[in-house]
Parts: structure tokens; sequence; C-alpha cells
């Protein structure tokens, strides 16, 4: 794997600069996330900073990066190429800064849909995507950043509840894995 620091400087020329600052915000959340609930803070760190580092593509861009990475693209994805920006950041991060790590990978690779039974460091990286510091206001976030240092499960359903509102007061698609996450985790609660 490349150095921290050489992936950092690549991610800053590859993102517009408040993007970069929001990268550095989750970075700085996964890793006070990761101290709470003991994940290796170096994957915390690695995975945050990367995890938009594809954001700034147009949607042709997403496309076209998708079908060379071999990306099974859905239709839902056709009509939103934004949430490719997940999938394509993770095996652009893979090739480029030689990232090997599956879990790293997984964390970047759905930070925007969410999945199924996610591992501690994806929804690591999930929360603190929605919770960093530099976060503009809506109306959960500060009952979502409590409970994330309480319960990370039931605030990863408030998220999901949110977004999923968000999605739908605006008519667009929701992705079936962002269902399945929050099924997932609904079935996991006692
Ligand atoms: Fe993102
Ligand atoms: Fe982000």
């Amino acid at each position: 794997m490349k150095d921290y620091y050489f992936i950092q400087n690549e991610v800053k020329n590859m993102l517009t600069f408040d993007r970069f600052i929001h990268s550095l915000g989750v970075e700085k959340e996964a890793i006070k996330l990761g101290e709470r609930y003991g994940v290796d803070i170096n994957k915390c760190r690695i995975a945050a900073i990367v995890h938009d580092c594809q954001k700034d593509l147009s949607d042709e861009e997403l496309i076209k990066k998708a079908m060379e990475y071999k990306i099974d693209v859905d239709k839902i994805q056709l009509k939103s190429p934004q949430l490719l920006h997940g999938p394509v950041g993770a095996l652009y991060s893979k090739e480029k800064f030689e990232i090997e790590d599956e879990e790293i990978i997984n964390a970047v690779y759905y930070h925007t849909t969410g999945r199924e039974n996610m591992s501690l460091l994806e929804k690591i990286i999930y929360i603190a995507d929605i919770i960093e510091e530099n976060r503009k206001y809506f109306p959960q976030l500060e009952s979502i950043r409590h409970e994330a240092y309480k319960d990370l499960d039931n605030a990863l359903i408030m998220s999901a509840d949110s977004t999923i509102t968000y999605v739908i007061k605006r008519r667009c698609l929701i992705h079936p894995l962002t269902i399945e996450f929050r099924n997932s985790l609904l079935l996991g609660v006692k």
C-alpha cells in the first residue's frame, strides 16, 4: 500500500477544496469511532481519506469507469450514477493506492448505499461520513452524532431512515442495498 501522506495528497488533488475538507472530517471522526469500538485506527484513516476520491467525476465518467472496472452497473445506478462513486472509488483505490485490504475496499465500496451485515469498519465509515464536523445541518444530525458513540447500530438505523426519507421526498430511487442495510440492522436489534 502507498504511504498515507502520498494518498492524502493525491486525494487532495482530485477533489474540490470543500470535499477534501469533508474527507479530513470523516477521517477525524472515523478515528474517534475506531477508538471507541476497537477497530484498527489505520484502516479507519485510510478508508476515510479515500472514501470520496471519485466523487468529483461526472455521471458519464463514473459510468465509463464502472464499465472499465467491470462493475455490474444496475438500472438504479444508471439512473443515479452518483451512487457509483463508492464502487468506483473502491476499485480506483485498490488499483492506484495499492490498497489490498478487502475490509477497507468494502468500506469504501458500500459507503453510499450500505449493505446487509456490514463489518464494524464499514459501519464506522458509513456513519462518520454522515456525522463528521463539517456536515451541514439536517434535523437528525445532533441525535445521530450522539447515538453513534452510544449505540452504533441504532445510529445507523436513524441515518438510514433519514436518508430514505430524504430520497423519497425528492422522488428519487432507493437502491435495494439501502433497504437490505436497514432491514438487516432492524433484524439484528434486540
Ligand atoms: Fe460519498
Ligand atoms: Fe463523503
